[in-house]
């Protein structure tokens, strides 16, 4: 049976899921792969498979989201400012129909012409070298004095990690650093 692709998340496989046999909550299915990513609801489900995230039934069942609404970069968590420029359904895609990726701290969702980013990957300070001008102002807008020095710490699995990101419509580069 082949895998639910995920538009904006093209490696989980490698970064949301594990591989362990069980019986899917969701779904009712015996499958082999695990969900491992956030899932913010009251009624957290045990074993979740990817085809049950990629066609929002998940969500739906369990009144949860993936990554949440206010987590993806242009939508404000204050209801008196203006509604996002990014169209709803795109948000809706990542909130409900695509995998999170486990973090340290609450994870966050960049965003680029206004639509959301792929998430690529973890990234280290190496990964970075070649794509270092895309990546360097979105450390330097969190860390002005120590840019350069927050990029050369950055580990794919460490205390300081790369969140890499990647515009579906241009192919700029983002950079989110998550803390342990
Ligand atoms: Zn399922
Ligand atoms: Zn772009």
């Amino acid at each position: 049976m082949e895998r639910p692709v995920f538009t904006y998340h093209p490696n989980a496989y490698a970064t949301a899921f594990e591989t362990v046999d069980g019986v899917c909550d969701g779904c009712g299915q015996s499958r082999a792969l695990r969900y491992r990513g956030p899932f913010y609801t009251t009624r957290k489900p045990d074993y979740l498979c990817p085809w049950c995230i990629a066609d929002g039934s998940a969500s739906a069942r369990f009144e949860g989201e993936f990554t949440g609404w206010t987590d993806i970069e242009g939508v404000s968590p204050d209801p008196a400012d203006p509604l996002p420029t990014i169209p709803r359904e795109m948000l809706l895609e990542i909130c409900e129909r695509t995998p999170g990726y486990p973090s340290w701290q609450q994870s966050v969702w960049l965003s680029h012409c206004e639509r959301p980013c792929a998430f690529l990957g973890f990234a280290s300070g190496e990964d970075l070298l070649p794509i270092l001008d895309q990546v360097r102002p979105d450390v330097a807008a969190v860390n002005p004095r120590y840019a350069d020095g927050v990029l050369e710490c950055l580990t794919r699995d460490g205390e300081m990690v790369g969140c890499l990101f990647q515009c579906l419509q241009c192919g700029q580069h983002r950079l989110h650093v998550d803390l342990g």
